[in-house]
C-alpha cells in the first residue's frame, strides 16, 4: 500500500523531486510512529523501482598514490572502512548540475571521486570468490570532505567523523545494474574542476578490489541488502570553493556533475 503511493509520487513528481534524496512523505502514516522518518533511495536506470539505502560504507586510501599523499604507506596497511549516515546520499540525475551545498565549518572542502557499488545480498564472512555475487548495481559517487576538519581530528586521535560524514556529503548518480554493465574492475574513472582535469586515475588500480572490500566487511559487519560501498578514490583530491562545478566521470557510466553553492 504504502509502496504504491510511493510509486505514485515519484511518477507524478519525476526523479527531479529525489534532489533532497528522501521522498516526500505523503503517504498514510504508520500510526505507530509519532512521526515520520524518510528512507534515503537511489533510482535504478532501467526501472521504475528505486534503491533503498540502508548503510553507506566507504574505504579509506584505497588507491597506492592516493595513500602516500595522504601520508600514509600503501604497502603494509590493510583495508579500513568508515561510514557516512544513509541521508548524506544527494541524488544527482544525468544532464544535470545539481547545486552542492558549500558544508559548514570548513575552509578546505574536497572532492574524492569513487566507484559506488550496491549490494542486494548480505551476508557475513563472505569469501572473496563469491563476492560479486553480492552486487546488485554500481553507480558514481563523491565522497565529499571537511579536510581540515578530518586532519585536524586524526592529528588529535579522534574520530574522522564530523570530516566525512554530514549532511549531503554523498553526491550520488543512478544505480547501473550489474546484468546492464557487468563489473566495473577496470576503466577510467576521472574529475574535473571548471573542465579542468584533476583526477584521472584507472579502476584497476584499486589496491583492494571491490571483491575484497566486500569480503573484509563483512569479515567487522554483518552486510545487509541495501548496503553501498564507495571504493575509494584515486590521488590528486584538492580543494573546491562557491562556483566552482565538478564534473566526474567513470567509464561506462554516465557523467555526474554539481556545482558548489
Ligand atoms: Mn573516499
Amino acid at each position: 500500500m504504502q509502496r504504491r503511493s510511493l510509486f505514485e509520487t515519484t511518477a507524478t513528481l519525476g526523479l527531479g523531486a529525489l534532489a533532497g534524496c528522501a521522498l516526500p512523505g505523503n503517504a498514510a502514516r504508520d500510526a505507530k510512529t509519532p512521526f515520520d522518518v524518510p528512507v534515503t533511495y537511489v533510482p535504478i536506470v532501467g526501472s521504475d523501482m528505486m534503491f533503498p539505502v540502508r548503510r553507506i560504507y566507504c574505504i579509506g586510501r584505497n588507491y597506492r598514490a592516493h595513500a602516500i599523499e595522504m601520508g600514509s604507506n600503501p604497502d603494509r596497511e590493510p583495508p579500513f572502512f568508515f561510514q557516512k549516515p544513509t541521508d548524506a546520499i544527494q541524488n544527482v540525475a544525468p544532464g544535470t548540475v545539481a547545486d552542492h551545498p558549500y558544508p559548514t565549518l570548513t575552509k578546505n572542502y574536497h572532492y574524492e571521486v569513487e566507484l559506488v557499488a550496491a549490494l542486494n545480498k548480505g551476508g557475513r564472512n563472505i569469501p572473496m570468490g563469491s563476492a560479486l555475487g553480492h552486487v546488485y548495481a554500481y553507480a558514481l559517487g563523491l565522497d565529499m570532505t571537511r579536510r581540515d576538519l578530518q586532519r585536524a581530528m586524526g592529528d588529535e586521535k579522534k574520530p574522522w567523523e564530523i570530516g566525512k560524514s554530514f549532511d549531503k556529503s554523498a553526491p550520488i548518480g543512478p544505480l547501473h545494474l550489474v546484468g546492464q554493465t557487468g563489473h566495473f574492475t577496470q576503466g577510467g574513472i576521472w574529475l574535473k574542476v571548471n573542465g579542468q582535469t584533476k583526477q584521472n586515475a584507472n579502476l584497476n588500480q584499486m589496491i583492494w578490489s571491490v571483491a575484497e572490500q566486500i569480503s573484509k566487511l563483512s569479515e567487522a559487519f554483518e552486510l545487509m541488502p541495501g548496503d553501498i560501498i564507495y571504493s575509494g578514490t584515486p590521488e590528486n583530491v584538492g580543494p573546491v570553493v562557491r562556483g566552482d562545478v565538478i564534473e566526474c566521470h567513470i567509464d561506462g557510466l554516465p557523467n555526474l556533475s554539481v556545482k558548489i553553492v
